[in-house]
């Protein structure tokens, strides 16, 4: 895995997510005015308004929770060991059947066809090779 790709991936995507709560602000302020709005002028209308008023406040609490964050660097580096130790423990990515001579990822279509008893699973492309299996397509 390349964990400095990841990292920059991490942090693009939560600067993402801090101009989402910048718009998320903004959308907050229209419906707000939204409700005020509704409230003056439709009365009986009162489940929409509740509704509106339900998304007020879920999303002032989405922006809050968002803005008491740590600093976009300190989360991604915590994600980035997370999702390290994730990778570690990643299940078997490879299959073959015990009669086949091909191996395959999990989520190829040719492994629809191998019964579950004659399953074999590995971790790595590796281990496959070592037991004299050859790449399907779908193992790039
Ligand atoms: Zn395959």
């Amino acid at each position: 895995m390349d964990v400095k790709q990841l990292e920059t991936n991490l942090y693009e995507s939560f600067t993402r997510v801090k101009s989402d709560v910048l718009h998320l602000t903004d959308e907050l302020n229209k419906l707000a005015n939204a409700v005020g709005k509704i409230q003056a002028s439709q009365a009986k209308n009162s489940e929409k308004i509740e509704a509106l008023a339900k998304r007020v406040s879920d999303a002032s609490a989405y922006a809050r929770a968002a803005a008491s964050k740590k600093p976009a660097q300190v989360k991604t580096q915590r994600v980035v060991v997370e999702k390290v130790k994730q990778a570690k423990r990643a299940k078997p990515t490879y299959i073959a059947s015990k009669n086949g001579k091909k191996f395959h990822k999990t989520n190829c279509i040719f492994t629809k066809n191998i019964k579950p008893k004659d399953i074999v699973k590995f971790k790595s492309k590796k281990a496959m090779l070592n037991k004299g299996y050859k790449p399907c397509q779908c193992v790039q």
